[in-house]
């Protein structure tokens, strides 16, 4: 059986580290089988979608390096829903239902006052032709709900293994509001079992959904798909990221200058008995992540961690990947880089350190260094300079002047580089070269 799975947000916001999570996961399966990475817009909410975040989700997608072998949007597809809806009516697992939001919160509260779960007591099930033919002429108009079989459940979990939901213990689900437009716990059935789904990996917040969603998938007469449900990132105190969704937007990672790959790491990576460390593509996380390996705990997410990595992964980065990423640096050439790649920790940094160390830097020099500063400019070698320079430069000096350790590097690095730290300068120097260093000794 080939295997394809989907990854399906909702256009109602913006993708953040907790929802890249699993569209990294989905995609990784499906390189990891030879399958097929359906991406599925869910955007039936019209009230709360907009294209901006429909294109901003793709973008997204296209960054992290996770792109679909299949595209489909939801708002596309309403003839098929509305097929379906008819086939439940005629089989009388969709019935209408009339209550209002306030009418139902009564009913919630009076039962809890009389100790029973707040579920719906499906009352609308009751209602005779009659009945409903003077609530519509009131104007009322019905919302939709799902007759589930109010069993137990079972599934085996790719991820957290059997499962039991209990749909007794659910209220019928309203899958068609009065408007007539649809919700996603409908259209996702229709659209899996459309679209030949075989998979559905997602998070551990849906596996109540699973059971309902279980019980609609065998409503329409198909084979409930495997389901896989992983643990949610959050932050250290264990609090869902969207909370902090402003600064782990994935847009926000990009324009900070994250690599992709490092965060697609983090993204599925994190909350497994996988290390977090560089790998060197998407595909060599696929032939290592096997799903038995995602944790059942949770899944906590440091954003020093991504600091490291994305570091770790820079330093090691060859010119040609950089120019791939960023592209070409006027005047920065594969030696600059290889010197300065251990000062960047992201890419975002690199243009501005090349600036300061080779345009705009400003030479600093205190009063009661000017005469060392003026020795180390007459003992300045000849060129041809290479990385042996700097040591026998500093060796004369050090003879010369009795100065050593930080009082003969400090004040060299502070007049050729107006910084207190940087690159390594026996590397920095020959970059430099001899006229550059003149004039900031001078
Ligand atoms: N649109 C749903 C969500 O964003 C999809 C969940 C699922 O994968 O079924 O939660």
């Amino acid at each position: 059986m080939s295997v394809t799975v989907r990854y399906a947000p909702s256009p109602t916001g913006k993708l953040h580290l907790g929802n890249a999570r699993p569209a990294v996961l989905n995609w990784l399966y499906a390189k990891r089988s030879g399958g097929t990475f359906v991406f599925r817009l869910d955007d039936t909410d019209t009230a709360r979608s907009t294209e901006a975040f429909a294109q901003g989700i793709e973008t997204d997608l296209a960054w992290l390096g996770t792109t679909p072998d299949v595209k489909v949007r939801q708002s596309d597809r309403l003839a098929l829903y509305d097929a379906a809806r008819d086939r439940l009516i005629a089989e009388g697992r969709l019935y209408p239902a009339y209550e209002t939001a306030d009418e139902l919160d009564r009913k919630r509260k009076r039962a809890r006052a009389a100790g029973r779960p707040p579920i719906y007591d499906r009352a609308a099930l009751e209602l005779s032709d009659e009945d409903r033919t003077r609530l519509e002429a009131e104007g009322r108009k019905p919302h939709w709900r799902f007759k589930l079989d109010g069993r137990a459940v079972h599934f085996e979990d790719l991820i957290k293994g059997e499962q039991t939901v209990n749909t007794a213990s659910m209220s019928d689900p309203v899958l068609i509001r009065e408007d007539g437009s649809y919700l996603y716990t409908f259209t996702s059935v229709v659209d899996d079992i459309d679209l030949g789904i075989t998979h559905v990996i997602r998070g551990e917040d849906h596996v109540s959904n699973t059971g309902t969603q279980i019980e609609i998938f065998e409503a329409m007469g198909a084979k409930a798909p495997v389901f896989g449900h992983h643990n949610l990132l959050t932050d250290a105190d264990g609090q869902g990221l969207s909370k902090r969704l402003g600064s782990l937007s994935l847009e926000q990672l990009r324009e900070d200058g994250y690599e992709p790959l490092a965060v697609a790491i983090m993204a599925s990576i994190t909350g497994t008995s996988l290390p977090v460390e560089p790998y060197e593509s998407l595909e060599a996380i696929a032939d290592k992540l096997d799903f038995s390996m995602i944790s059942r705990g949770s899944a906590r997410f440091d954003p020093a961690e991504l600091a490291t990595l994305n570091a770790r992964m820079v330093h090691a980065m060859d010119f040609a990947t950089v120019t791939d990423r960023i592209g070409a640096i006027d005047g920065l050439d594969e030696q600059v880089w290889m010197v300065l790649r251990e000062n960047v920790s992201r890419l975002s940094e690199l243009a501005p350190l090349y600036r300061e160390l080779f345009i705009d830097a400003r030479p600093v020099m205190a009063d009661e260094d000017a005469e060392f500063i003026a020795t180390a400019r007459d003992l300045l070698p000849p060129e041809p300079w290479d990385e042996s320079t700097w040591g026998a430069w500093t060796s004369v000096l050090k003879e010369r002047t009795g100065r050593k350790g930080k009082a003969l590097f400090l004040p060299l690095r502070l007049a050729l580089t107006g910084k207190s730290e940087g690159p390594e300068l026996k590397a920095l120097l020959p970059l430099l070269g001899r006229k550059v260093s003149l004039d900031r000794l001078a």
